[in-house]
């Protein structure tokens, strides 16, 4: 598995980066190029490749919390009239970033589907 990756270094403070949330397990830092007003990407600090790597039992909880930020980000970035989270999966979905990432998205009118 590829471990470094922009991403981790901006988890390691190697990198700058506009952080809305961070603790042991995980990070949450503005996107640099934003589709909306509000977009964050929140990530583990360990490096899971993709989505499709999350494989071991104790990943549950680690995903869990990801989730739990994603939500208490929107609240805080006050999306109260809903966002969207956007996980891409390998070059077909368009990932460009070896490390799992989610998308908090808000603060525009979302359309469906997605590109
Ligand atoms: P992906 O296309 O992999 O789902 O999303 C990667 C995202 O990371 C893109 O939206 C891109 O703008 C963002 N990104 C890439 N490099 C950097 C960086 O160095 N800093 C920040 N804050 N965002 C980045």
């Amino acid at each position: 598995m590829m471990t470094d990756n922009i991403f981790l270094k901006i988890s390691e403070g190697k990198i700058p980066a506009s952080i809305v949330y961070e603790d042991d397990r995980c990070l949450a830092f503005r996107d640099i190029n934003p589709q909306a007003p509000v977009h964050v990407l929140i990530i583990p600090r360990r490096v899971i490749a993709t989505h499709a790597d999350i494989v071991k039992p104790e990943d549950r909880d680690l995903l869990g919390r990801l989730q739990l930020v994603a939500v208490q980000l929107a609240k805080k970035l006050g999306l109260t009239d809903g966002y969207r989270l956007v996980v891409n999966c390998k070059e077909r979905a368009g990932q460009t970033v070896p490390h799992l990432h989610i998308h908090l998205l808000g603060g525009r009118d979302m359309a469906w589907p997605p590109g």
